[in-house]
C-alpha cells in the first residue's frame, strides 16, 4: 500500500470535552459517553510522537495533522509538548482539528508562534444562540475567546462550520464574523457527510429524556428508533443499502462490482491512534479501539482483525513493541488490506465506507465548499 509516507495522521488522545450528537464517541441511543471511553482513556506521549515522526520509515513526512475519531487536543496532558516535537521535525505543516472548547487563552496565545507552518481549523457550527446545540458542551463565546487570542497573537486559523437545520440562516454572519476576526478562511460542511439532516435527532440529557431536536424539525425522529438509523445509510452509503436488499453471496458481487478509493494509499497517509496503534486510516483505528485493544471477541470486524494476531501475533501493530519501521516491515506496508479488496475477504470498514460511492464523493464535495467559501 505505502511506497513513501508523505503525511501523517495522529489521534493523540480519546477524551473529548464535547458531546457532539453524531460523534462516535457519543453516537448511539443515549447520546452521552460511551461507556468504554470513559473506562479506558489514553493518549500518545510527546515522547512516543518523537520516536514515531524520527523513525527512518516517515524520513519523507511533509505534514501532519491532529484529528481522529474520539479525542481533541484540547483534552491531551500536554498538547504543547506534542506541538513542540512536530514542529522539531521540520515538518512543512502541521493541522490541528479542534472544538477549541477548553485550555486557557496563554495557551491558545503561545500556541500561534507555531504558525505560520501551524493551522487550526476550530468547529463553530452556528453562533451564540445555536454553537452548542450540535457542538454540545462547549460555549461560543469560550470558543471564540480562543480563537481569536489565537489569531491576535498571529495563528492561522480556519473556521469549520456544519450546516444544520437550525443554523444554517447564520451562514453569512459567521462567513462575515471570520472576516471580521481574522480566520484565514471560512469553509461549511453537511452533517455526517449528508445534503442535510433529512430527520429530526431527539438530543437527550443526562436523564435519557428527550431535551431538543436536531435536524429537520418536520420530519422527527427518535434515533432509538433502528428506522432511523436505516434512513441514515440510506441517505449516505449505497453500498450499505444494498445490503441489507440482497442475499449475502448477491453483496459479496456488488462489493465486487465496486472499486475502493483508499486515501491513505492515493496520498499516502499512515494513521497512529491513542491506542498506540498503526492502520493506513482512522477507520480502521476506530474499529480497533472499540475492541478494547484486545477483546476481539468484542468486535464486529472479528474475523478481519483476528487474522492479523493470528498472523503477526497480538502486538503486530503497537509502537509499544516494534518501532514504525518493524510494523511497517512485518506487515509489508499493510499489503493484506489492498490485496483483499477484490476478494470475498475484504475488510468491511473498506467496503462500506470507502466504496466507490461514498469517501471521494465527499472529498470533492470538500474541495467545492472551500472554493465557494473563499
Ligand atoms: S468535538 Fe469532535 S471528538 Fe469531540 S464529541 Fe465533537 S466530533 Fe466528537
Ligand atoms: S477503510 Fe480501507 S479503503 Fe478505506 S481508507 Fe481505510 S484502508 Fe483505505
Amino acid at each position: 500500500m505505502y511506497t513513501k509516507i508523505k503525511e501523517l495522521h495522529l489521534e493523540i488522545t480519546n477524551q473529548c470535552n464535547s458531546r457532539c450528537p453524531q460523534c462516535s464517541r457519543t453516537f448511539g441511543t443515549t447520546l452521552e459517553e460511551q461507556p468504554w471511553l470513559t473506562k479506558n482513556p489514553n493518549e500518545l506521549s510527546a515522547d512516543e510522537i518523537r520516536k514515531i515522526v524520527f523513525d527512518p520509515a516517515l524520513q519523507h513526512i511533509e505534514s501532519c495533522y491532529i484529528n481522529g475519531n474520539y479525542g481533541d487536543i484540547v483534552m491531551h496532558n500536554d498538547p504543547m509538548s506534542v506541538i513542540e516535537v512536530l514542529a522539531e521535525r521540520k515538518l512543512h505543516s502541521i493541522r490541528i482539528h479542534t472544538n477549541g472548547g477548553a485550555q486557557s487563552t496563554t495557551f491558545w496565545k503561545e500556541l500561534a508562534k507555531y504558525s505560520p507552518k501551524l493551522m487550526v481549523y476550530f468547529a463553530i457550527d452556528g453562533l451564540e444562540d445555536t454553537h452548542h446545540l450540535y457542538r454540545r458542551n462547549t460555549r461560543y463565546d469560550v470558543v471564540m475567546k480562543n480563537a481569536r487570542a489565537f489569531i491576535d497573537a498571529g495563528g492561522k486559523a480556519v473556521w469549520q462550520f456544519i450546516k444544520f437545520e437550525h443554523n444554517k440562516h447564520q451562514l453569512e454572519e459567521a462567513k462575515n464574523r471570520s472576516q471580521e476576526y481574522g480566520f484565514r478562511w471560512f469553509e461549511h460542511t453537511m452533517p455526517y457527510n449528508k445534503k442535510e439532516l433529512s430527520f429530526g435527532i431527539s438530543v437527550k440529557d443526562k436523564n435519557f429524556e428527550h431535551s431538543y431536536w436536531l435536524g429537520n424539525k418536520g420530519n422527527e425522529k427518535d434515533i432509538d428508533n433502528p428506522q432511523t438509523l436505516q434512513d441514515q445509510y440510506n441517505g449516505t452509503k449505497p453500498i450499505v443499502k444494498r445490503m441489507h436488499e440482497v442475499t449475502p453471496v448477491q453483496f459479496i458481487n456488488l462489493v465486487n462490482d465496486s472499486p475502493i478509493k483508499c486515501r491513505p494509499k492515493d496520498d499516502q497517509v499512515l494513521y497512529i491512534g491513542s491506542t498506540k496503534r498503526v492502520w493506513p486510516c482512522c477507520f480502521l483505528g476506530g474499529r480497533w479501539s472499540r475492541t478494547n485493544d484486545m477483546d476481539i471477541e468484542q468486535s464486529s470486524l472479528n474475523n478481519y482483525f483476528k487474522e492479523y494476531v493470528e498472523k503477526f501475533g497480538e502486538h503486530f501493530n503497537s509502537i509499544e513493541h516494534y518501532s514504525i519501521s518493524d510494523i511497517l516491515n512485518n506487515l509489508n506496508n499493510f499489503k493484506k488490506i489492498e490485496q483483499d479488496w477484490n476478494t470475498p475477504s475484504a475488510c468491511g470498514v473498506c467496503t462500506t465506507i470507502c466504496s466507490s460511492s461514498s469517501y471521494w464523493k465527499t472529498k470533492e464535495k470538500k474541495k467545492e465548499y472551500v472554493n465557494e467559501s473563499k
